[in-house]
């Protein structure tokens, strides 16, 4: 991509034109929301529902990556606790 402020060319992710030190603000949102943290309301609902969790990590793999990692891993445990509790109450 070009920088919108100087006109050279610069990496396409870049967060800052590397020429002039112009902010490019549309890469800026994109890591804003890749880090967002995943709510507490859907972290528990993750946990509690695996499959809400692993759906969760495939929506956001692309967009949010933060929030991807946290719900495939709390689908993960989530999923892990059942088979526990599963093999400790009917075994
Ligand atoms: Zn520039």
């Amino acid at each position: 991509m070009y920088c919108s402020h100087c006109g050279n060319e610069i990496d396409d992710r870049s967060a800052v034109c590397i020429y002039c030190g112009e902010t490019i603000l549309a890469n800026v949102k994109a890591y804003k929301r890749a880090a967002e943290p995943l709510s507490l309301l859907l972290s528990i609902l993750s946990f509690i529902l695996p499959p809400l969790g692993f759906f969760l990590y495939i929506y956001w793999r692309e967009s949010s990556l933060r929030k991807s990692d946290t719900a495939g891993l709390l689908g993960f445990f989530g999923f892990l606790m059942m088979v526990i509790i599963y093999l400790v109450v009917f075994c």
